[in-house]
Formats: structure tokens, C-alpha cells, sequence
């Protein structure tokens, strides 16, 4: 069994922004060699998500508003008496999720058809990381 660790930094503009990393986890598992085994991905962060969706502008804008309803961003939360602001980025974080596996088959990512690999930062605007470590043969 092979294994293949690699980081990506992410510094978004914007304080939330999804961002497709599904080319950046293709080059990983390429790099790796592996043909046959998992890739999983992960934010090294409580305020970021990895989950997986579709690439259309309508959708992403959706989950944006949708989880503002869910955590508004101005809300009090008792988050905040520590000094921080972001109690709604790591309740937006548990909501998407802290992580993705996704099977490789003969050295691809095997998706269904519309399955796109998505960074969801919550609390931007700094460096970022996500690991990517894929294990198989
Ligand atoms: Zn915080």
C-alpha cells in the first residue's frame, strides 16, 4: 500500500467563498500514482468545510443564504464573549461537514456525474490549509 500527503494553502479575497479545489485533489491523486484506493480531503480549520456538490452559480449562492438563515453572521453569540467574531463560521463549518473521501478507480476520481470537490471557507481573507492524503496501490 502507497500513501501521498500533500497541502494546499487558501487565501480567499472574500471573508466566505466556496472555491472548486476538484482539479487541485485530480493533480494530488496523479501525483500519487495510485490507481486503486481513497483520497481524502479535509480543511485543517474549524471555520472551513470540504464537501462535495454541483458547480452552478445558482446552487452556491443557495447554500450561502440558506446557511445565513440557519447561523446568521450578526447573531450574539456566546462565541463572541472570547473576543472572537466567527461563531457563525464554525457552526456553518459543522453543518457542511469537516471532510470528503472519494474512490479512485485505474488513477481517476470516480464521481458521479455532477460530484465537484468544494472548499468552503467561512472565515477567509488569511492562509488556509486542506489536506489531501490518498492511500491505495
Ligand atoms: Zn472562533
Amino acid at each position: 500500500m502507497k500513501t501521498y500527503t500533500k497541502y494546499l494553502t487558501i487565501n480567499t479575497e472574500k471573508r466566505i467563498e466556496l472555491v472548486n479545489i476538484t482539479r487541485e485533489v485530480e493533480e494530488a491523486v496523479e501525483e500519487s500514482g495510485i490507481k486503486e484506493g481513497i483520497v481524502l480531503v479535509n480543511p485543517m480549520h474549524i471555520t472551513a468545510s470540504v464537501f462535495i456538490n454541483d458547480e452552478e452559480s445558482g446552487l452556491k449562492q443557495d447554500f450561502v443564504e440558506w446557511l445565513e438563515k440557519l447561523a446568521p453572521k450578526d447573531f450574539d453569540y456566546k462565541h463572541h464573549q472570547t473576543g472572537e467574531d466567527n461563531g457563525y463560521a464554525h457552526l456553518w463549518r459543522t453543518i457542511m461537514g469537516r471532510e470528503v473521501v472519494v474512490a479512485i478507480t485505474n488513477g481517476r476520481l470516480d464521481f458521479g456525474p455532477w460530484e465537484q470537490i468544494f472548499y468552503g471557507e467561512f472565515d477567509g481573507q488569511r492562509n488556509k490549509r486542506v489536506l489531501i492524503k490518498v492511500i491505495g496501490e
